[in-house]
């Protein structure tokens, strides 16, 4: 057993204001890190500024990050919470700028490059991060992970146990503001993290417990969604909490194939997150029926669902992309799976030639676009 989960974790309805005494502890300056827009659209960034000015902490508010956030405007948020004299972070959003608070947090108090940044190359201490999260998605709050567009335009990430939020307040009304295709891309983010991470063999007793219980409640809500019913506050925080067991089971074994592969269609396509890992997941559940079945059948039993449902449940919920890519093009991808990181994670003969092959079949022959 390996686990260490740091995070304080409060959810609940005005969670924030009700919580505004912890913000003192952890100083009285701090740098709020958000997105352009929707921090203010759906009440989370009103809702932290009040919380500080009850409790006399000062802020200023850097809300420059974008979707898949820029290394640049991490280092520039570095910048902003040195000049500042930001005591802590608050990030405020769904997993672009929580990962971006956290890029932020380690540029605050070190003068580092981004090669020294995803290596975790440190002089110092990262300052420390609260996450308020306003999508049901990544469950950045609670991992110690950050996906960062490096330069080259790649998404890469840094993982420290220094990087995990002290804090996460987790508001599911925030997430009632997300726009239909946001909720359900997100979602499927979600439920992949707990399916990816409970066919990981890095899992363990606990990863798989948080693994399963994530992916059953999220399985939950696609049906309601199938049904086409409406989600009232309770389904969007059991989504939300969802959200949080699949990121704390992925905070111990990381994600697999449909997360790496999915990363060049963010990339080079512009598809969401979620959605990406949409166009593997149902690839991702055939293969490890095939090459972990016992596993596959704790995973199903556990579920109370079966394997047709499920991938049916995906299809109709994850947003569509419409790409195309040539066969030709798939396989000059080839490099970026040779010594992947998830080859050594799966169950089966993993390999550089059958990750190109997924790709294949799910993209150039459209099996699941
Ligand atoms: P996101 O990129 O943070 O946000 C997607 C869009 O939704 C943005 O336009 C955002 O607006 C908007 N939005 C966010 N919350 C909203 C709300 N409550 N109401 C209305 N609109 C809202 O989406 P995400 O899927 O949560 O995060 C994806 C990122 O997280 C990717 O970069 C992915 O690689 C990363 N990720 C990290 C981890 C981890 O463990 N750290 C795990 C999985 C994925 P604004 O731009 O105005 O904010
Ligand atoms: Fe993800």
């Amino acid at each position: 057993m390996n686990f260490y989960l740091p995070t304080k974790i409060i959810t609940g309805k005005d969670c924030v204001k009700a919580n505004a005494v912890l913000f003192k502890n952890f100083g009285s300056r701090c740098l709020i890190v958000t997105g352009k827009t929707s921090a203010k659209k759906c009440g989370a960034l009103n809702d932290v500024t009040q919380a500080l000015d009850s409790v006399g902490v000062t802020y200023e508010i850097f809300d420059k990050i974008t979707q898949n956030p820029h290394i640049c405007d991490c280092m520039e948020g570095g910048k902003v919470a040195r000049e500042t004299c930001a005591e802590f972070i608050i990030g405020i959003g769904g997993g672009s700028p929580l990962d971006a608070a956290k890029a932020v947090a380690v540029f605050a108090t070190n003068d580092i490059g981004e090669n020294d940044l995803y290596a975790m190359n440190l002089q110092n201490k990262p300052l420390k991060v609260i996450a308020v999260g306003t999508t049901a998605g990544t469950g950045s709050e609670v991992t110690q992970v950050s996906v960062i567009t490096s330069s080259d335009g790649l998404k890469k990430s840094f993982r420290a146990d220094c990087s995990f939020p002290a804090l996460c307040l987790g508001d599911a009304t925030y997430t009632s503001f997300m726009p239909d295709t946001v909720m359900r891309s997100t979602a499927t983010d979600a439920l992949s993290h707990c399916i990816e991470s409970y066919f990981c063999k890095t899992s363990n007793a606990v990863s798989r417990m948080f693994a399963l219980e994530g992916a059953k409640n999220i399985i939950k809500i696609f049906k309601k969604l199938d049904r086409c019913e409406n989600l009232d506050f309770c389904n969007r925080e059991e989504l939300y909490i969802a959200s949080l067991y699949g990121g704390i089971a992925i905070s111990v074994t990381g994600t697999a194939f449909p997360h790496a592969l999915g990363y060049f269609l963010t990339e080079d396509y512009g598809v969401a997150h979620g959605t990406a890992c949409a166009v593997y997941l149902p690839e991702f559940i055939r293969y490890n029926i095939e090459n972990a079945s016992e596993v596959a059948k704790d995973f199903f039993e556990g579920v109370g669902t079966d394997s047709k449902t499920l991938i049916a449940l995906i299809e109709k919920t994850a947003p569509k992309t419409d790409i195309s890519l040539s066969e030709q093009k798939a396989k000059q991808l080839y490099p970026r799976w040779i010594n992947n990181k998830c080859i050594s994670k799966m169950y089966g003969q993993m390999s550089a030639d059958k990750l190109q092959d997924i790709v294949i079949k799910c993209i150039v022959n459209g099996q699941n676009l």
